[in-house]
């Protein structure tokens, strides 16, 4: 059976909260983890992490990616944690391919696996044995080209390659409240429940939220949103809705749903 007569693959936007969640066991992991026993092994994974928001968009194409600890102030048991990644660079070729008509770079050695993506995969893939390769998000562009390169990475579910976006639909770290595990702010509700329906019935208008009157608030800098651009592209392009597969709030300014592309 060719993989033309296989459902393609689904695709999932993670909203990853703090570094921590890659040693907890909560609602949150679970979900990710059980999403990931839904469906066949995928070749590899394409990840487009928050915290690869450079000048430019780059697939990152080496064997062994490394595993980045890009965060400070964390315990050392999470600067332990190491992500060893198959090889991933002939994969690298595929996604340039699925991507003809945006300029791509390829990186052979200055990024490698970061928190925002193995925060994730160490509950969706704990053996470390699907290559991974990360997308970055270029921070120049307008908000239309992130939602068109995610239309572009469609094609990859039917390759047998899974895309993660992983980031927080509302993200304020200026405003974290630490005490306030569970919480969020009446702000970041409202946008989180404006993103819900346009991602739920809609996902190619997503670009609207850029023009919600808390846009700004909940996410100061774009960078935890767009990844969900990527996604509601994807969605798109098939013609179907995101499904939310977890939701709920962390320290008042942080959102965790969780959408995935069936
Ligand atoms: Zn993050």
């Amino acid at each position: 059976m060719s993989s033309l007569d296989r459902e393609p693959l689904p695709a999932v936007f993670v909203g990853h909260g703090s570094p921590m969640n890659t040693l907890d066991d909560n609602r949150y992991t679970r979900s990710w983890c059980d999403f990931a026993a839904t469906f066949r092994r995928p070749r590899a994974v394409v990840a487009v992490s928050a915290h690869w928001y450079i000048g430019a968009t780059a697939i990152t194409a080496m064997d062994r990616p490394k595993t980045i600890h890009d965060f400070y102030g964390f315990p050392p048991e999470l600067f332990a944690v190491d992500y060893p990644a198959p090889d991933s660079a002939a994969v690298a070729g595929e996604v340039i391919d699925a991507l003809a008509g945006f300029w791509v770079g390829r990186d052979v050695d200055s990024w490698g696996i970061d928190h925002g993506t193995w925060s994730v995969l160490v509950h969706m893939y704990p053996e470390a044995d699907v290559p991974v390769l990360q997308l970055s998000i270029d921070a120049t562009k307008d908000s239309e080209y992130h939602v068109n390169l995610g239309r572009a990475l469609e094609s990859l579910r039917h390759r047998e390659i899974l895309v993660v976006g992983s980031g927080n639909i509302v993200h304020n770290l200026g405003l974290i409240d630490w005490e306030n595990h569970e919480g969020g702010y009446d702000w970041a509700r409202e946008f989180n429940q404006a993103a819900h329906d346009v991602l739920t019935t809609d996902p190619g208008a997503v670009t609207r939220l850029v023009e919600h009157p808390e846009y700004r608030r909940a996410v100061p800098t774009p960078e935890h949103l767009l990844p969900g651009f990527y996604v509601a592209g994807m969605a798109a392009a098939a013609g179907r809705p995101l499904e939310r597969i977890v939701d709920g709030y962390a320290f008042g300014s942080l959102s965790m749903d969780t959408y995935v592309l069936r």
